[in-house]
């Protein structure tokens, strides 16, 4: 049985979550409901994006929808060939959509949403919040259904007040883990790039990442994963040992995971 004849048999019902990428080569997350499944972002090529739905188990004939979270290329280079592929609609907002230019070529079908303003795809409820980021329109998104919420926040320099009022009650959560600050500053970047991720419009450290979970973490959580870790200015042991550290050693409901450029995660099913 593959992993969508799996979700058939639960129901449709609790959102499944899979990270098929992250980082700065490319970002791709699947949230499916059993009935309705998104990628939100697409930054592989069509083809890896494929291939590593296949690994997954997940079928990229059966998804429903793209949905962008802003316009960097790690984040919208299979957006097109998807779109036109799989007769896709792309959800993307209309700053975002004019700052891509063509980099994504003919769109199946163009669903324009605007940060602040949530919206329904089939039966998930999706609310794109603003982030802080060197972008034209960068949004962050929680998707809701039946009571479970994902909340997804890559790609974002501070967690700023809004970010943290959004995160808030997630079942399950996708935050950034970007670099370690020490490995940042004497690793070999050039200086200009260093200040750009250190900055406000940048990536969020290990240490901000790890200070926003403990301040937004509650019983109902049950997964977090550690996302668009910088494979030159962290390691998956550093950005976990410092969001542990964080954290404090307390009982805890939830799992800590860490995504991974190079393969997709294990496909995480919310009861
Ligand atoms: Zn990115
Ligand atoms: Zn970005």
């Amino acid at each position: 049985m593959d992993a969508e004849d799996a979700l058939d048999e639960a129901g449709p019902c609790g959102l499944s979550v899979c990270i098929l990428a992250s980082g700065s080569k490319g970002n791709a997350i699947y949230v499916s409901d059993g009935a309705t499944s998104l990628l939100v972002d697409a930054g592989l090529s069509g083809i890896d994006i494929q291939r590593r739905m296949e690994w997954a188990g997940l079928c990229p004939e059966r998804l429903s929808a793209i949905v962008v979270s802003h316009e960097h290329s790690d984040h919208i280079r299979g957006v097109g060939v998807l779109s036109r592929r799989y007769k896709l609609p792309v959800y993307i907002s209309p700053d975002t959509l004019k700052a891509a230019g063509n980099q994504m070529g003919r769109l199946h079908d163009i669903r324009p949403f605007h940060i602040g303003r949530s919206f329904a795809i089939n039966d998930l409820a999706l609310h794109p919040f603003a982030t802080s980021h060197d972008a034209q329109d960068p949004a962050g998104f929680t998707i809701s259904r039946n009571g479970q919420k994902v909340g997804i926040a890559t790609d974002l320099g501070v967690a700023t007040g809004m970010v943290r009022q959004h995160l808030q009650d997630c079942t399950l959560l996708v935050l950034e883990a970007n670099h370690d600050p020490d490995m940042l500053v004497n690793g070999p970047y050039p200086w200009p790039l260093k200040q750009r991720i250190k900055s406000r419009n940048g990536h969020l450290s290990n240490e901000d990442s790890g200070h926003l979970l403990a301040e937004i973490q509650h019983d109902g959580l049950c997964h977090v994963i550690l996302a668009h870790l910088s494979e030159t200015n962290n390691t998956p042991e550093k950005a976990l040992d410092t969001v542990e550290r964080a954290l404090g050693g307390a009982a805890r409901s939830f799992q800590i995971h860490v995504a991974c450029q190079e393969r997709c995660g294990s496909l995480l099913i919310l009861k």
